[in-house]
């Protein structure tokens, strides 16, 4: 890795590998998982000025009044995302600076992001091309409308928060297929996962979480 993206100090392998440590105490047990984010320089998807923060268990500002979503939140979606064994295709709602997106790219065929930012999808676009993932696809778009073009997904990533959960995204799931997302307003958030099968759509509510809320329109 070139000496930028490997790290230094407070960003270097030695603080990616704490992070990993409290990821596992924190109850994250997927390895596929805990080996992505071990590798997987955070730091980079932050402003220079708070690279020195991105290993902490704390979302961090990156601009357009959006946040990169902390290091155990992205490692349990992902993982819940997973559970159901491998995907090929998934859509992510919410780009942003692209690190939840850098996860998830390897660890499935494909990712289909969709973002309503232009200037963020921008930075993400950066962000991965730096470190060579190309399994991505980027729409300047409101998620809402998910991305019929490539629909069905079986898997389905959403990290901003709608009061309830999108027909429209239930709509571009498989048979068989998961979707993680929290929903409901600022304060009292849930992160839900579904599972459609014949018989129709399997709710579970499971953490307590806080998201920016999910927007619509595109800026
Ligand atoms: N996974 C991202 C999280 C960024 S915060 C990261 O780790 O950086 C959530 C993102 O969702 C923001 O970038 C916000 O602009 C985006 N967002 C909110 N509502 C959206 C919508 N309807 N469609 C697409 N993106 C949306």
């Amino acid at each position: 890795m070139n000496p930028s993206l490997q790290g230094i100090g407070m960003t270097s392998q030695r603080t990616r590998d704490r992070m990993v440590n409290r990821l596992i105490e924190q109850g994250i047990r997927s390895n596929k998982v805990l080996d992505v984010m071990r590798s997987t320089p955070r730091h980079i998807f932050v402003d220079e000025a708070l690279a020195s923060r991105a290993y902490e268990d704390n979302p961090l500002p990156i601009g357009y009044n959006q946040t990169i979503s902390q290091p155990y939140i992205v490692a349990r979606m992902t993982e819940l995302l997973l559970k159901a064994g491998h995907l090929s295709k998934v859509l992510e709602i919410g780009t942003g600076c692209g690190y939840q997106t850098a996860i998830l790219a390897q660890l499935v065929d494909h990712v289909y992001s969709v973002e309503r930012i232009l200037p963020l999808q921008k930075k993400a676009k950066n962000n991965l091309w730096e470190l060579k993932i190309k399994n991505v696809s980027y729409l300047h778009n409101d998620g809402g409308w998910g991305w019929p073009e490539y629909a069905p997904f079986d898997g389905i990533l959403v990290s901003a928060a709608p009061p309830e959960i999108p027909e429209t995204l239930l709509q571009q799931m498989t048979m068989g297929g998961v979707m993680v997302i929290p929903t409901g307003e600022s304060g009292r958030q849930a992160l839900q996962r579904v599972i459609r099968s014949e018989k129709g759509y399997e709710v579970e509510e499971l953490d307590a979480v806080s998201f920016v809320p999910f927007l619509s329109g595109r800026e």
